[in-house]
């Protein structure tokens, strides 16, 4: 290709752009750039922005250096930073003789062009030549230390009687050093305070998880932030850059020079983190009269439920609950500043092959900014955020983990027991607050995680058993356990009626003549429906439904009662539910108003709430040997109930031993005995576990098989 010669000699091209700042008027009249210059120097800052598109509009002259723009980006970037420097000087006329305002002016400044015409997606930058101007979107997944790059190396002369100063520009990277002093032959030394430096970060960028094509890795591209911009972007920011694409060697061979592989990385210009949440989605007014029209139909609700994982048969409650997990409740501020969280976490515990993972995909496509991964994590940085090495420069780098990416958005995690010892830690900090601090190797920072979670894990044994609490079941410490709002338990149990429907329903789908598989409403259309009840509706609670709330909390907390039999004599008091479900309730009940896009949360609202915290207390936080309800299990790892009766076997035995003659007692007295005063006859395996762990533990002895006596004696 034959490149263009530049349209103006450098000098020419600085006046073109005073001309513009100066002279530019938007459709109101106003001076934008005249008076943005204005602010800038009251602020101190070094950068003036410039929307391109403007250049191009200002006059006919200026269509044509707006075009050699993008070809020519640094020369014309070198330009307009001069004719910044020269206009800041002439504004600030006497001024400049103050100290604070000489040291401003004489520092560099930089025009920076954004809104340019070529804007690419991540995985076509490779379409275009080197050194063009392009703006591409992304998210921010790395963001190293910032260093200090050499622009002009000064080297002194070492002899003091010479002290001759020799300066040496370093240009595309690199500068001989002089071998000794040109005047008398001395050897020079690297002067660092009369060198300068300027303020160099490199960042990394990858395609946001709403732009990745199905079954596709996320591309990524490094970028290099320069001088006043270095602050402005975190892991997790999702930006607009505009940059000039640059190549470096790919590796360089110790000794051997260069090898030929190059790699391409941005050169940022401009960043713009761009605040609007969901505007990737653009909702269009046909679209919003559609979603309203949606909204007003009578079974709403089942169409929006039964869109969720069609071809997957069954589990309603638990699409039910990923429906609302979707939609979400109000975050809200408390009068003492104090935040609570409207994300909905939800868990599902279950048996292979019960299309968890089915479901999770779907979930994450139908999501704004959803995202699918697994609990071990595609990245170093696993689910929350990792400083790791970073190759290019042998720093440290912080790098953002899945919670961060999918900020304001859902995370769908797969395998989640398997996460690593890092994200154990610092999960709960996500799940709770919804940050992720991290202080390691120098780097302190704390990044957003506003994210909705929905995870699958499995059973650690490999099928879920009935007869312990959910966290002996479950490679997750309670502490994680108890932040989930709602904990399903999908056990895959022969049914003959049941497995035939599913047999059915998975081979009529496979075989393309399930009407049921299509989801009543087109993903893409619920994806938006989803996105603008989010953007729009923020619902509260009304009295009625605070009052229904209030009933249930206190009439499930009567449901922890054990007695010696129906209506007989209290034995011991479990906690059947804890505040932590109160709140669930509360967003629970939201997350479906705002699926309604009513701004109002009802009675209604929240007797779905309850039914669907109903399931979760059925499965997760009930004892199955005796039927009470008991929550300690799932909120603290240890059940009360299991805990408490072994209290009463064991002080059943010690009573019957001091009442022997012989120090012992019959085992089957005791089970007998123990069955009837826990209400659990017919259940007697239960009693006789008991006793082979009161024997693990210490307490018991069995001097003969038929025996029983206290280990003290
Ligand atoms: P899990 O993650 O729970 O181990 P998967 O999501 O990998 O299970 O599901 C295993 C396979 O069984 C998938 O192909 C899934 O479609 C199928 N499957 C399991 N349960 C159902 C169901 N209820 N309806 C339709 N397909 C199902
Ligand atoms: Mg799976």
């Amino acid at each position: 290709m034959v490149e263009r010669a530049p349209l103006l000699s450098p000098d020419e091209l600085a006046e073109k752009y005073k001309e513009f700042i100066r002279f530019y008027v938007d459709e109101d009249g106003e001076p934008i750039y005249s008076n943005a210059l204005a602010q800038m120097i009251e602020d101190q800052r070094r950068s003036l922005e410039v929307n391109w598109v403007h250049l191009y509009n200002f006059n006919p002259e200026f269509r044509d250096i707006a075009e050699d723009i993008i070809v020519h980006p640094t020369f014309h970037l070198e330009a307009a930073s001069k004719a910044l420097k020269e206009l800041v000087s002439e504004l600030l006329g006497d001024l400049v003789r103050e100290e604070k305002f000489r040291i401003y002016s004489e520092g560099d400044f930089h025009l920076r062009f954004y809104n340019v015409p070529t804007k690419t997606s991540l995985r076509d930058v490779t379409k275009f030549s080197i050194g063009r101007l392009v703006e591409i979107e992304g998210i921010i997944t790395r963001v190293s230390d910032i260093y200090d790059k050499l622009e002009k190396a000064v080297y002194v002369c070492t002899n003091p009687m010479c002290g001759r100063v020799e300066e040496i520009e370093v240009i595309g990277g690199r500068f001989r050093p002089p071998d000794k002093c040109p005047d008398c032959g001395a050897p020079m030394r690297f002067d660092h305070e009369l060198s300068e430096f300027v303020r160099w970060r490199t960042i990394r960028i990858q395609e946001r998880p709403e732009d990745l094509p199905p079954g596709m890795m996320p591309e990524h591209i490094d970028g290099v932030l320069l001088d006043d911009i270095v602050d402005e972007v975190k892991p997790g920011d999702r930006v607009k850059i505009t940059g000039i694409i640059r190549i470096k060697p790919a590796r360089r061979d110790e000794g051997r020079g260069q090898g030929p592989i190059y790699k391409r990385y941005l050169e940022v210009v401009h960043v713009e983190v761009p605040n609007r949440i969901y505007e990737k989605l653009e909702i269009t007014p046909e679209d919003e009269e559609e979603i309203w029209r949606l909204a007003e139909r009578e079974d709403l609700e089942d169409l929006i439920v039964k869109s969720i994982a069609p071809s997957v048969f069954g589990w309603v409650e638990v699409k039910r609950a990923i429906a609302y997990a979707l939609f979400g409740g109000s975050t809200k501020i408390l009068a003492d500043g104090s935040k609570v969280r409207g994300e909905i976490n939800i868990l599902m515990v279950g048996d292979p092959g019960v299309a968890k993972s089915q479901l999770l995909k779907y979930a994450a496509q139908l999501a704004p900014r959803g995202l699918y991964t697994t609990g071990k994590g595609s990245t170093a940085a696993g689910l929350t955020a990792a400083v790791v090495r970073d190759s290019a420069t042998g720093g440290w780098t912080l790098e953002a983990g899945a919670l961060v990416l999918a900020d304001r958005g859902v995370a769908c995690i797969d395998e989640f027991d398997k996460m690593n010892e890092d994200d154990r830690r610092s999960i709960h900090e996500a799940m709770e607050q919804q940050t992720i601090s991290i202080a390691k190797a120098g780097i302190v920072a704390t990044l957003n995680a506003r994210t909705t979670i929905i995870a699958a894990a499995n059973p650690k044994k490999g099928r879920y058993d009935d007869y312990v609490s959910i966290t002996e079941n479950i490679n997750l410490p309670p502490t994680i356990l108890s932040r989930f709002d709602l904990v399903f338990i999908m056990k895959d149990r022969p049914s003959p009626q049941a497995d035939s429907m599913v047999a059915e329903h998975i081979l009529i789908t496979r075989m393309g003549r399930n009407p049921e598989a299509k989801p009543p409403i087109d993903p893409t259309l619920l994806k938006k429906y989803i996105a603008y009840a989010k953007q729009n509706i923020d619902p509260t609670l009304t009295d009625e439904a605070a009052r229904r709330i209030k009933e249930f909390y206190v009439e499930m907390r009567k449901k922890g009662i054990a007695r010696d039999e129906e209506g007989g004599d209290i034995l011991f008091e479990t906690i059947a539910i804890t505040p932590r479900q109160l709140e669930a309730l509360i967003r629970l009940s939201e997350a479906r108003a705002r699926m309604h896009l009513r701004k109002e949360v009802t009675a209604e609202d929240a007797e779905m709430a309850i039914k669907l915290v109903n399931i979760m207390l059925e499965g997760a936080a009930h004892d199955v040997v005796s039927g009470i309800r008991d929550i300690t299990g799932l909120m603290t790892g240890v059940s009360y109930t299991m805990v408490k009766r072994r209290e009463i076997v064991y002080s059943l035995i010690k009573q019957l031993v001091e009442e022997s003659e012989d120090g012992t007692v019959d085992r089957d007295v005791v089970v007998r005995l123990a069955a009837e005063k826990l209400n659990l006859r017919g259940k007697e395996y239960v009693i006789e576990d008991i006793l082979k762990k009161l024997n693990e533990d210490g307490l018991i002895i069995f001097p003969k098989l038929d025996k029983i006596s206290l280990l003290e004696g």
